[in-house]
């Protein structure tokens, strides 16, 4: 079950705490099968309000969290994706031609400029290939920085969620988008796709996210890369130097998570994760996400939350107001 729960706590916080924290969060919520993308707005606000209570007041997440602004200036990333925030974020549009946000109540649908264009070109193009549209969850606060739920990374705005289904005809109302679940494309047991769920058009879309200029990575549910490898295996002419940047991770069976590398004009933007090593993924190294070490982690201790003062210098500039 752990592997369908954990969603988005990538690098720079380990599993085992990630762990511990989604524990908390479970008997916050009294929701076992509530993954933390999945959450309504009910189940969000309860989950912020259990977090707030316990964080000092400069801790990052709880000011950066309090942000309803972006900070003015021109777009820039700064620190990293799991230390980091962002100056002069847009808003992705609630509405556009072939996508629509999803949870706005969050207040998480800002991003560096490059990220939002990505989305935009993304849902057009996934048009073309017959994906209806995307229903785009969060991608980052006004300011960037920690959130009070639910991701480590997502500071910089150059990190999105992008939901597994499909957009429905309809324009969705604000309450519905704060309500509807999300479909989980992973069977029960982890190890594979759901053949009741899972469309040729989800691979499609995704191939065509990881050919986007820009893209540093997509981080999907380990069967899904699984199911990624066996369909391009069966391909066997076709170039699939694209599956490299589909990088296996705990949850993300109900969305995928893109992320662009450092913008060239960002100077302070600093990407730690080497990048994904030479060949396509599919051999030993995607089995491992399969072995029992890989589906039932053991859990350790939970980190100190982060500071203001812990975040680059200017992350604290362009903080909004907060106590000691
Ligand atoms: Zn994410």
């Amino acid at each position: 079950m752990v592997t369908n729960l954990l969603k988005c706590r990538l690098s720079g916080e380990t599993l085992a705490r990630a762990v511990v924290r989604l524990a908390i969060l479970l008997i916050v919520l009294g929701n076992a099968r509530a993954a933390l993308s999945q959450q309504n707005a009910a189940e969000e606000a309860a989950a912020r309000r259990a977090v707030l209570a316990r964080l000092p007041p400069d801790a990052a997440k709880r000011v950066f969290g309090s942000a309803t602004t972006p900070a003015p200036g021109p777009a820039d990333a700064i620190g990293t994706f799991t230390k980091g925030c962002l100056a002069g974020a847009v808003e992705l549009p609630a509405d556009g031609p072939n996508w629509q946000v999803m949870r706005p109540s969050r207040n998480r649908a800002w991003g560096h400029p490059l990220t939002i264009g990505f989305i935009e070109k993304l849902a057009a193009a996934g048009a073309g290939l017959g994906w209806p549209g995307l229903l785009v969850g969060d991608i980052g606060q006004p300011r960037g920085g920690p959130m009070l739920t639910g991701h480590s990374s997502h500071q910089m705005g150059l990190d999105a969620d992008l939901w597994l289904t499909p957009m429905p005809e309809q324009r969705l109302a604000p309450a519905e988008r704060d309500e509807m679940r999300a479909a989980d494309v992973v069977a029960e047991s982890g190890d594979d796709i759901d053949p009741q769920r899972w469309r040729p058009e989800h691979r499609k879309l995704i191939e065509a996210a990881a050919h986007e200029p820009g893209v540093d990575r997509i981080f999907v549910n380990p069967a899904i890369k699984r199911e990624l490898c066996r369909e391009a295996g069966r391909e066997a002419a076709a170039d699939h130097g694209w599956l490299r940047l589909i990088r296996p991770w705990w949850g993300h069976n109900y969305h995928f998570h893109t992320r662009l590398g450092c913008p060239g004009g960002d100077p302070e933007c600093h990407n730690p994760v080497p990048p994904p090593p030479p060949g396509d993924g599919c051999g030993k190294e995607l089995d491992w996400w399969f072995t029992p070490e890989a589906k039932h982690p053991e859990p350790g201790p939970e980190r100190k939350p982060l500071r203001v003062a812990d975040l680059p210098a200017r992350c604290a500039a362009l903080a909004p107001p907060h106590g000691p």
